[in-house]
Order: C-alpha cells, then sequence, then structure tokens
C-alpha cells in the first residue's frame, strides 16, 4: 500500500450539505480536517451547473433551514459558526398543488392562510385539519427549543433533558410514530387524507402511513415558521459558502478526489485511498456517500457488519428521479405563478408525481433577460434505464422528456412552444455525477416501521467509521442532512476530545 501523507483529525468523504456541515463544524471546533470530493464542485445533490446563460441546481431547490429564530435553522447556523452568510429570497408560497378533479391548494407561507385554503377545500373538516396541522407544530415547538445534536451522546441528552423535560418527552412520544396514524385521530374525509399522503410524499418519497411524525413535524411547521427560503445565487452557494467557511476556519478540500477505499486495520477505519492511489490518515473518518456505496463499494460487501445488513432489511432505495432542466421564454409564465407546483393527475399514481420549481421567479439572475428556468423531475427508477444502447437510451429520454412537458401544458399552456433549452437527466446521470448507488434520492421503509426509530444514526459498527448525510438520521432535505452534520461533528469532536 501507498504511503499516507499528514495525519488528519477527520476525513470527510463527500461534499454534499451533511459532509459539509460536519467538517465546517469540526474545523471550528479547531480539528485538522480533509474533505475529499471526487466532482468538481462541492454540493452533491444541492449543487449546481451552467449552461448557455443559465445557472441549474441540480436537485434541492425548496430550502428549508434558512430561518432567524430557534433552533431549527440549521443552515443558517452551519454558515454562521464558520462566519460566512448568504442571502436569501422569501418564497411566499412553499408549494401549489395541482391534484386530481381539478383540486387546487396552495401552501402558503402564513400558517392561518394555508389552513383557510384547505378549509374551503374541505369545510366539513375545518376542525380536523386544525387539530392534525397544530398537532404538528408540537412537534416542531418540542425541537425548536433545544440544540439539535448528537443522540448518541448520553452528557448532551441528560444535559437537555434536565433543561427542558417536557419537549423531551414530547419527543419521545412522537419519536415510534407515523403521519397516517395522527392524521386519521382528526380527519375523515379520505381525499383529505390523499392530500395529506401528497404533502408528505414531495419530501419523503412515501405516503403518510410511512412518513415519521418527527420529519413531518419539521416540514409542515418550519415551512410557517422559518419559511422557504432561495439562497441569492442559486443552491450552489451554500456549498460554495461552507467550503470558504471550512477553508478560512483551517479545512482543505480537495476536488476530483474520488475515494475508492476506506483503510482498516485491525477492523478500525484509520484512513482512505483514492482512485489515484494516494492514501490519507485521520484518526476519524466520516463518509457523506450512501450507506450503500459505504458498506457495499468502500469496504468489502462481504464483509458487511450484522447492523448494516439489518437497515438494509428495514429500508430500502427509493427511486431515482428523471430531471429536466428547461429554459423557456418569460412570457410563459403569467404575473402571479407561484415557484414550487406539483402535478399528480391520478391518486393511484402518486409514483408519477411532477415536481417543478422556477427558480427565477425568485431570483431572476439565474436565466438570460427574458428567460425562466423550469427544474422539473418525477420518479423513475434506474433498472428502467439499463442495458439500453446509447441510441435507445436516447430515444427514450427524448420520449420520457416529450411525456412530461405535454403533462405540464395543463399547467404552463404553451410550455413546448416557449422552449429555449433543454438538458435531460435519468436516474443514471444522479448515478454518475452525485456518486449515489442506483441514483437513489436516499433511504424509504420497506414496510411500516415506528416512525425515524429505525434510522440509525451517525457511528457505525466500524470504530474510527461515521456515516453522515440522508441515509442517517433524520433522513433526506437539506436541512435534515445539516442536522445529521451537527450531530455527526458533536459525536467525533467528543470522541476525538476536542
Ligand atoms: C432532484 C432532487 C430534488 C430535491 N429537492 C429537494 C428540495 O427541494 N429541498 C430539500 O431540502 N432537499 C431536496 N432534495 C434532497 C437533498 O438534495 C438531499 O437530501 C441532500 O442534498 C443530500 O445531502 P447529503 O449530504 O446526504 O449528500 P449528497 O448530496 O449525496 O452529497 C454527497 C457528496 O459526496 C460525494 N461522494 C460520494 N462518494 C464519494 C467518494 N467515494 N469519494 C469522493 N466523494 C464522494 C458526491 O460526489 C457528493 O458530492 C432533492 C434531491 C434531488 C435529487
Amino acid at each position: 500500500m501507498p504511503t499516507a501523507k499528514t495525519l488528519f483529525d477527520a476525513i470527510v468523504i463527500g461534499s454534499g450539505i451533511g459532509g459539509l456541515v460536519t467538517a465546517t463544524q469540526l474545523a471550528a471546533k479547531g480539528a485538522k480536517v480533509l474533505v475529499l470530493e471526487s466532482y468538481l464542485i462541492p454540493g452533491g445533490s444541492a449543487g449546481y451547473f451552467d449552461r448557455e446563460g443559465y445557472r441549474f441546481d441540480v436537485g434541492a431547490s425548496m430550502i428549508f433551514g434558512f430561518g432567524t429564530q430557534g433552533t431549527t435553522n440549521l443552515l443558517t447556523k452551519a454558515l454562521e459558526a464558520v462566519n460566512v452568510s448568504l442571502e436569501t429570497i422569501p418564497d411566499p408560497v412553499q408549494i401549489h398543488y395541482h391534484l386530481p378533479n381539478d383540486l387546487k391548494v396552495k401552501v402558503h407561507r402564513d400558517y392561518e392562510k394555508f389552513l383557510q385554503e384547505l378549509t374551503t377545500c374541505f369545510p366539513h373538516e375545518k376542525q380536523g385539519i386544525r387539530q392534525f396541522y397544530d398537532e404538528c407544530w408540537n412537534v416542531f415547538n418540542c425541537l425548536n427549543r433545544m440544540d439539535l445534536l448528537s443522540l448518541e451522546e448520553p452528557r448532551y441528552l441528560t444535559r437537555v433533558f434536565f433543561q427542558h423535560p417536557l419537549a423531551c418527552l414530547g419527543l419521545v412520544k412522537y419519536l415510534p410514530q407515523n403521519v397516517g396514524d395522527v392524521a386519521r385521530k382528526y380527519i375523515k374525509d379520505p381525499l383529505l387524507l390523499k392530500f395529506i399522503d401528497i404533502d408528505c410524499y414531495i419530501w419523503s418519497v412515501v405516503p403518510a402511513d410511512l412518513t415519521p411524525m418527527i420529519n413531518a413535524g419539521m416540514v409542515f411547521s418550519d415551512r410557517h415558521y422559518g419559511g422557504i427560503n432561495y439562497p441569492k445565487g442559486g443552491v450552489g452557494q451554500i456549498a460554495q459558502k461552507l467550503v470558504d467557511g471550512l477553508e478560512k476556519a483551517g479545512g482543505e478540500i480537495k476536488y476530483q478526489a474520488r475515494v475508492t477505499k476506506i483503510v482498516t486495520e485491525n477492523n478500525r477505519a484509520i484512513g482512505v485511498q483514492l482512485a489515484s492511489g494516494e492514501v490519507y490518515r485521520a484518526k476519524r473518518i466520516v463518509s457523506n456517500s450512501t450507506r450503500w456505496d459505504t458498506f457495499e463499494k468502500l469496504l468489502p460487501k462481504a464483509e458487511m457488519p450484522a447492523s448494516e445488513k439489518k437497515w438494509q432489511q428495514r429500508y430500502q432505495k427509493s427511486p431515482s428521479f428523471l430531471n429536466m432542466h428547461l429554459g423557456v421564454k418569460a412570457q410563459l409564465l403569467p404575473v402571479g405563478t407561484e415557484c414550487h407546483h406539483i402535478l399528480v393527475e391520478d391518486w393511484d399514481k402518486m409514483d408519477e408525481t411532477i415536481f417543478v420549481s422556477i427558480p427565477t421567479l425568485l431570483d431572476p439572475d439565474l436565466a438570460p433577460e427574458g428567460h425562466h428556468i423550469i427544474h422539473t423531475f418525477t420518479p423513475s427508477w434506474v433498472e428502467d434505464w439499463q442495458k439500453l444502447s446509447q441510441g435507445e437510451y436516447e430515444q427514450k429520454k427524448e420520449a420520457a422528456a416529450g411525456k412530461i412537458i405535454k403533462r405540464l401544458e395543463q399547467i404552463f399552456p404553451g410550455l413546448d412552444a416557449a422552449l429555449d433549452y433543454m438538458e435531460v437527466g435519468t436516474p443514471r446521470t444522479h448515478r454518475r455525477f452525485l456518486n449515489r448507488q442506483d441514483g437513489t434520492y436516499g433511504p424509504i421503509p420497506r414496510r411500516k416501521l415506528m416512525g425515524l426509530l429505525g434510522m440509525p444514526f451517525n457511528r457505525t459498527s466500524i470504530p474510527g467509521l461515521y456515516c453522515v448525510g440522508d441515509s442517517t438520521f433524520p433522513g433526506q432535505g437539506l436541512n435534515a442532512v445539516a442536522f445529521s452534520g451537527f450531530a455527526c461533528a458533536h459525536r467525533v469532536a467528543v470522541d476525538l476530545g476536542l
């Protein structure tokens, strides 16, 4: 094996938001940190790319965690910790839903306005609607009282319990619960329960029955509390700023540095090896790669720890997405069009949901003058894109894109004629550029589980190795992986004695 270079306190494999929050938190505590990223820029699923005057977000665009108060504004806090900041633009409506039978609902930033809008559609459920969403606030209010750090650190847990006993007991109550059970306590109308399903599905990619109540408490309340805020300059700015902060705090990041192996000695993780053959050593190794990639590719699959096998029995990979990055003439969009849309034509085909984001309605500088960006995507499995010749692959992409545009004409009539630029990505694109097995969006329960209790934290069965990101507690989404990053850095710092 080639000889290792400098000994770091921590090496982070990957510069997704989970990895960068871990790295910046550790650097801010004085640790010597190295981040190794296989791509050319940081951010992973929260990255960007430039084409013909457009700046497209790779994935995430509906951003939670940029609030100014409480403890759940983790993106704000992560940036502040390394003395950087980011201008954000508030979005007045989280989502404009376009649902079967012409049901249209806007989720307003203003909570009362949202309840009123939903109640207008379901007047007979007025009380149930308020009771259900108010119960989500109970979860949020518990979370928003305490510093969100590692639940694997007993001294922190004891301190938090004595500072906030009621909030802690509240969370313990909700940890094993799923949204569906709570919703059915208050709501009877099957159509309204379908609405709750899609209100979960758009971020958890599973219906309410499989969606943990803790995550729903965050999403359903923070959208009205901290709100949805778009970073000026595009989502890629979050990672760029975190990297600025990391470097200011003395940390290092290397791009085009693909880790191919986690090096172990006596079953302890002690370093990493890159595709180039270089080896770096550290006291602690943090993988921001998915758990599947970490335990099947970076470590020998045949030696997978029992705990990981168990996790894989509980959770499976969610589908990836068919992604379309469009540039359109501005006249397409009437005044008053919202930034985020969800289109579902058939309640039995929620897995064909179309997601739409038009970030240029908030930040026009991301497109050439007189144009907008439409980023649209729908769930898609990698298996459907395998074993195709190049010609067949291109044809299939074109056909799939044509279908999506036709469906979107229902909400944006004239879309096809207004197209100025189009780029289509498949699960294969996600797998390649985001380095995620099968291009997956992340873990989803295989069956109904007890809320979030089955999600692993940051420590792994291999001493010295930690995981961070969306395949650790509490799951997908930028603010969620930031939580995972805070927790991971906290646990690693305690283990390093910092
Ligand atoms: C289409 C789409 C839309 C989304 N929309 C939203 C949204 O609106 N709001 C929201 O909050 N969330 C959204 N998400 C989810 C959110 O983007 C992710 O949950 C989050 O970004 C995942 O962060 P992460 O830290 O787990 O890692 P990732 O983003 O997966 O980053 C991991 C990084 O590690 C690098 N890496 C992996 N393996 C190696 C290796 N071996 N060597 C070196 N580097 C490696 C990768 O290149 C990558 O940069 C969306 C995701 C997608 C795909």
